[in-house]
């Protein structure tokens, strides 16, 4: 099943300062970040580590990579299959700043 999502507002959790989201997705997709995570996007630079929930999933917060455009998207945004979804956890993000 295709993953839905809504990007959320980074400015309203906690740690949301940490400066790059990016290198969290890459450190724990353990993938190179190459496209923005919209299905038909095939924007590949300037990629934003985004706070996304599913729509059609569990409520967690999850971190997948956006181009600037699809990052100030405030409607659904259908993702590639093959997008990894990092979750947000404290100790992540500890080890990183
Ligand atoms: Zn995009």
């Amino acid at each position: 099943m295709m993953a839905k999502i809504k990007v959320i507002d980074g400015a309203s959790i906690e740690n949301y300062h940490y400066e790059n989201w990016l290198k969290y997705w890459k450190k724990y997709s353990e993938e190179p970040v190459l496209y923005c995570a919209e299905r038909s996007c095939l924007c590949c630079g300037n990629l934003i580590g985004t706070h996304v929930k599913k729509t059609n999933g569990d409520h967690n917060i999850y971190i997948i990579p956006l181009c600037p455009i699809h990052h100030s998207n405030k409607h659904e945004i259908h993702v590639n299959n093959h997008t990894k979804f990092v979750p947000l956890h404290q100790e992540g993000i500890l080890e990183l700043v």
